[in-house]
């Protein structure tokens, strides 16, 4: 997405990058990949979050769009009645 786009309210002060009230802190390494990343001032910075630091702490962002999700790479719930079935046809 173009940085313009993504950080249309941005303003460049002294205290650096201020978006919607926060003051930006840049992407951390985890981060790189994601659609939410855009460029200002030869620096990354997260369209969602002021502090992305603090989305990784606990483990991944919920909000990364570069993270396959776990939902779907199971074979989903099995209904026991149709496996006791399935199994007893193949004897
Ligand atoms: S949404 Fe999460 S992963 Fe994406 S740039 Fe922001 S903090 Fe990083």
């Amino acid at each position: 997405m173009a940085t313009a786009e993504l950080f249309r309210n941005a303003e460049i002060t002294e205290n650096g990058v201020l978006f919607n009230g926060f003051v930006l802190e840049p992407v951390v390494e985890s981060c790189h990949g994601c659609d939410r990343v855009a460029e200002i001032e030869n620096e990354w910075y997260c369209s969602s979050y002021s502090k992305p630091a603090s989305k990784w702490r606990r483990g991944n962002c919920n909000f990364a769009t570069h993270l396959k999700s776990a939902q779907g790479k199971g074979k989903g719930k099995v209904n026991p009645i149709k496996a006791s079935k399935r199994a007893a046809g193949k004897k």
